[in-house]
């Protein structure tokens, strides 16, 4: 079983000579400037607190965008900074981008084309010469952050997480061959038919394997990939252990992206948390013997929310028993709120749920309760705890860690999961009540067949998923790829 310690301790044991670099877009912590101090915010999502966990184990330098407004107050002249700040025990060096680089490779690029194009939202993409220039201009910045540093180390291991960096891999192979890179591609890979439409695809490809691994998070996304590598280079590749034969092997793997099980399970058997999920149901309006959904997305096309919202609105009209006893509480932070895009969503978002609240609502009951803020672990826990049920509806997912987040949290094991067959949570989560978002008649009644799910049943789902992921947790997504970095290094130790 992997947890904190045994990660901790594999990486210090086979990695100890070793010199690592973490690549990521985001920072794990950046520097903000209000009135006359400057605070630190330690970056959001579990990814980066085990890689800060790991980083934290075994040191070595975090190459990241230095996107605070006050980063490079406290950085020295190499834009470095020691941190975690309380325990400083390596290095993060950050990279800096123009506002208009921001523009063109982050906003651009990295959103407009990369994420709804392996999304499978092709409707939004857009494919701007200049945004993919940009791109590559801003991966160069991150590649000569990472040479700089790797410079006098033998064979470091670089490992690069995730689509905003994937011209990356060529720019540093080209410079140091004896680098052992890897880079894990957090979203789906579509089909061939899809990716054959990017005008990108065959320099995409040739730059990803120059990796000597590369991590995707579901079988069918590595199935995907090695589909276009046939394609579109041609490359001889050993479907029995999926290893590309180009100018150097490439491994090509899955490895689920996961949730600190523990951590969530703890955060939901906290002493209070029982007095705080009673004021919840009081705050809603909701009865003891009322029902609870709950929703916990990132306000975000693909999370399919209007489609959500629907299924909800079909499942109150055929069964109109539920009004006043089911509350559906959609958690919902705004994203990329820089991006038009994202703001008109945002706002077709809020007006779905006025036109469904005022459809069924009343005295001080709504069938929808809709909170566009950022909550913290502690207060989600509280939320997952209390549901009788969670919906996941995205159109596509790379995993969706909030639907893991709930089964851990599950510690009464009365929820039921509905998960979209879409997200790569659903190859993993045997317990889920599957659903096709686009198929709201359908979700409508999987709503009504949750809620009236025997309690032996939810149980039985709710504790096969939780054993699952006792196992499989994100110390083991790690453990896992740094002991496939492992294999790459040559017996004499370079
Ligand atoms: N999250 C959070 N606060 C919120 C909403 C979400 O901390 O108000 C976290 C959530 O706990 C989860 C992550 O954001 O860890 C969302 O990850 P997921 O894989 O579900 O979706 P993504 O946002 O990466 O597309």
């Amino acid at each position: 079983m992997w947890n904190r310690g045994t990660l901790s301790g594999f990486a210090k044991e086979h990695l100890r000579d070793r010199f690592l670099v973490v690549v990521s877009n985001r920072e794990p912590y950046a520097h903000y400037r209000s009135g006359g101090s400057i605070r630190v915010e330690r970056g959001g999502g579990g990814l980066t607190t085990v890689l800060d966990t790991v980083m934290q184990a075994i040191g070595g330098v975090w190459v990241a965008w230095g996107s605070g407004n006050a980063d490079w107050e406290v950085t020295d002249s190499e834009g470095k900074i020691a941190v975690p700040p309380h325990k400083p025990s390596y290095t993060l060096k950050r990279v800096r981008l123009t506002q208009e680089e921001v523009e063109h490779y982050y906003h651009g690029f990295s959103n407009r084309f990369f994420w709804p194009f392996f999304h499978n939202m092709q409707d939004r993409v857009h494919f701007l010469e200049k945004d993919w220039e940009y791109y590559k201009e801003a991966n160069f910045r991150f590649a000569e952050a990472i040479l700089s540093e790797v410079r006098g180390h033998r064979s470091p291991v670089v490992w690069i997480q995730d689509y905003h960096l994937s011209c990356v891999p060529r720019m540093v192979r080209e410079r140091r061959p004896d680098a052992i890179l890897s880079i894990f591609w957090h979203i789906p890979w579509p089909f061939y038919d899809i990716f054959r439409t990017a005008p990108c695809r065959r320099e995409l490809l040739k730059s990803l394997l120059c990796c000597n691994l590369i991590g995707l998070q579901t079988p069918s996304d590595r199935d995907h990939f090695l589909e276009a590598v046939r394609e579109e280079l041609g490359l001889p590749i050993d479907y029995s252990t999926h290893v590309v034969e180009g100018d150097h092997p490439t491994q090509v793997q899955n490895f689920s992206a996961s949730i600190d099980t523990e951590v969530w399970m703890h955060l939901a058997t906290r002493p209070e948390i029982d007095e705080e999920m009673v004021r919840l149901r009081q705050h809603l309006g909701l009865k003891s013997t009322g029902f609870l959904g709950v929703g916990v997305d990132r306000l975000e096309y693909t999370k399919g929310l209007l489609n959500r919202f629907e299924a909800i609105d079909i499942f109150l009209k055929n069964d109109p028993q539920y009004c006043g006893k089911f509350t559906f509480l959609q958690i919902a932070p705004p994203t990329r709120t820089a991006m038009p895009e994202y703001q008109a969503y945002g706002e077709q978002v809020k007006k779905k749920v006025e036109q469904i609240n005022a459809k069924y609502g009343f005295d001080r009951w709504k069938p929808i309760e809709l909170l566009p803020v950022q909550i913290g672990a502690e207060e989600l826990a509280v939320y997952y705890r209390a549901a009788d049920l969670a919906i996941i509806s995205s159109f596509a997912d790379g995993m969706n860690l909030v639907a893991k987040e709930f089964v851990a949290s599950q510690v009464d094991e009365k929820g039921v999961l509905l998960l979209s067959q879409f997200a790569g949570a659903a190859h993993e989560m045997k317990g889920a009540l599957l659903i096709d978002p686009y198929n709201t008649e359908q979700f409508a009644k999987a709503i009504k067949l949750s809620l009236e799910m025997p309690l032996s049943d939810k149980k039985a789902r709710i504790q096969e998923m939780q054993t699952h992921l006792k196992a499989n947790n994100v110390y083991k997504w790690v453990g896992d790829q740094l002991l496939e970095n492992t294999k790459f290094f040559s017996p004499r130790g370079d």
